[in-house]
């Protein structure tokens, strides 16, 4: 939904009736393009460029690891503008699936979220007629605002991973017999269950205070990163916590919480890493911006 709230948030008329009513329908989606080989937490150092040519630009570059690459109809391309250094260089230019010299690298494998396609993007002097610029350089701020809405749909998969792994877990350990008895019968798995759940519940709260303020417009960005820096955390923690209590059978791949383990890891990469947000909070705590360049 991220790239989709910028259109509708900062798009042209033009571009609004174009995308938004088509994505509400299922018919069309959005990717977010941001990632290159060379730059990821180090957002601001892309390299992919559009260069003025009459009524179109001329894009160039490369991303990766863009979920939805191949599969979505349009791709909101983070770009740097001209020779324009730094974050005022960087701008969104929506680009379409099948527009000359737009090509998809093959399909990431990962080690988990395996249904969902991942993928290189590679631009070779696409033209990009001008009426698909969506934020122009020097409005860089307004691609970071909105992307608070993606990372609040971040922080919400992490809950559902999370709780279906407590689910799986509670009815393991009621059916599961061990020294005569189910297994919920010991102190040390129902501390496992009291611990999932109580992590669970915090970032519920976090991430329901986060999304609250983004159906109000635009999220806070405070309580956005808290939201997914806890929630990818806690649904690493939960989903490890249920597969001890499966024991074995948690590391077979018959049972599900393997695979909700495996899922989880992406989530603290996805969408900004967790250090990287924290550095963002730590800054909002102390009334101040860290600059990971002069250190
Ligand atoms: C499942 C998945 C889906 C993704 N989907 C998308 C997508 O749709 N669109 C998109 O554009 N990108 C996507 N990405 C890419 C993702 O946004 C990047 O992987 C992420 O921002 C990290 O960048 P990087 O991989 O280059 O790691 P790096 O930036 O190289 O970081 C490597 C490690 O160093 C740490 N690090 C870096 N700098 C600092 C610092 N200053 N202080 C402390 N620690 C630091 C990081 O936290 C990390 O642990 C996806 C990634 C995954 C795994």
């Amino acid at each position: 939904m991220g790239p989709v709230r910028v259109i509708d948030i900062f798009g042209t008329k033009e571009q609004k009736e174009a995308i938004v009513p088509g994505v509400c329908r299922g018919e069309l989606s959005v990717s977010v393009c941001m990632t290159e080989p060379e730059a990821g937490s180090d957002l601001t150092a892309l390299t992919t460029n559009a260069v003025e040519d009459g009524d179109h630009y001329i894009l160039n570059g490369r991303k990766c690891f863009i979920t939805g690459g191949g599969h979505a109809s349009h791709y909101m391309v983070y770009t740097r503008f001209g020779n324009i250094k730094g974050y005022k260089g960087i701008g969104g230019l929506l680009v379409e699936k099948g527009m000359q010299g737009f090509s998809f690298g093959k399909q990431e494998k990962f080690m988990g979220l395996r249904g969902m396609p991942s993928c290189d993007l590679n631009f070779d002097n696409v033209r990009v007629p001008k009426k698909n610029l969506v934020i122009p350089p020097g409005e860089f701020n307004k691609l970071m605002w909105t992307f608070d809405i993606e990372r609040c749909g971040n922080a919400a998969m992490c809950l559902g991973i999370a709780g279906g792994a407590f689910e799986e877990a509670k009815a393991y350990a009621m059916e599961r017999k061990a020294f005569g008895s189910p297994i919920c019968e010991f102190q040390a798995v129902q501390f496992m269950m009291v611990d999932m759940a109580s992590k669970l519940d915090a970032a519920r709260l976090l991430v329901y205070r986060a999304v609250n303020g983004a159906g109000q417009g635009l999220p806070s960005i405070y309580e956005a990163s808290m939201a997914k820096a806890y929630a990818n955390e806690m649904v690493v923690d939960v989903t490890n916590t249920a597969m001890q209590i499966f024991g074995g059978y948690g590391y077979s791949t018959e049972f599900p919480v393997e695979r909700m383990f495996r899922d989880a890891k992406a989530w603290g990469v996805a969408g900004g890493t967790v250090q990287m947000l924290k550095i963002g909070i730590a800054g909002m705590i102390f009334g101040r911006r860290f600059d990971q360049r002069k250190r």
